[in-house]
């Protein structure tokens, strides 16, 4: 059973999202705090996505983030946040998170969403197709499609899932310009409802992890106005 740790200091809304996970047949730990999160996680085991709230007592959400994707690249995380800064939305993506949702939100949504990442996540699962090739191979990277692992000259890459599937759509395109809303439903899926900045946010990320210099990018390069394109 797909398991979903929920953490919202606000009974109310907690309850809500966690009775409608059950529902649709989620395993699900719930925490009013962090620090209770990450206990649960601790005590508990692995989960195959989280919802976080920003505004916790005690630690807040964006360092609960953190702390779960330091442990843990495979989790899938949504961050929750009654603000609707853009800023927020971008530091939340740019510390690990997957995706962003802003209060108030449709519980359906939110259901999509989780769903969505936990299909990517399938930990532990038999792959929904068989990969025809374990190994991709562009340059000096090597993108292994089995233990899910980028190594650069030889050297593994620490990716989400996310950064994961970006890099396996680009050594699937290599010297193609890819427009943002191909990656977007190529990543997230057809019936994503987020905007093409969460690209940009996951492109700014894979650049810190894999290019020499992340503001003269080599590998993923800028098509102005249009997208991306990887050069091996
Ligand atoms: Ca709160």
């Amino acid at each position: 059973m797909r398991r979903v740790l929920v953490v919202e200091d606000e009974e109310s809304i907690r309850e809500l999202i966690a009775l409608n996970l059950r529902m649709a047949g989620y395993e699900v730990l719930e925490a009013g705090s962090a620090e209770k999160g990450l206990e649960l996680l601790g005590s508990e085991g692995k989960c195959d996505a989280a919802v976080l709230d920003v505004m916790l007592p005690g630690m807040n959400g964006f360092s609960l983030c953190e702390a779960i994707r330091r442990d843990d690249a495979a989790i899938g995380i949504i961050i929750l946040s009654a603000k609707s800064m853009e800023q927020d939305k971008i530091r939340g993506l740019s510390i690990g998170a997957d995706d962003y949702m802003t209060k108030p939100f449709s519980v359906s949504e939110l259901l999509a969403r989780v769903e969505a990442l936990c299909r990517r996540v399938s930990r532990g699962a038999v792959p929904e197709s068989p990969v025809p090739e374990s190994r991709m191979v562009s340059g000096r990277f090597v993108l292994d499609q089995k233990s899910r692992v980028l190594y650069k000259a030889g050297q593994p890459i620490d990716l989400t899932q996310v950064e994961f599937q970006i890099m396996e759509l680009f050594f699937q395109n290599p010297g193609t310009a890819l427009v943002r809303e191909k990656i977007l439903e190529g990543v997230w899926g057809d019936n994503y409802f987020g905007d093409v900045k969460i690209v940009d946010v996951n492109i700014r990320r894979l650049r810190m992890k894999i290019e020499d210099e992340p503001s003269k990018p080599e590998h993923i390069l800028t098509v102005w106005g249009y997208g991306y394109r990887w050069n091996g």
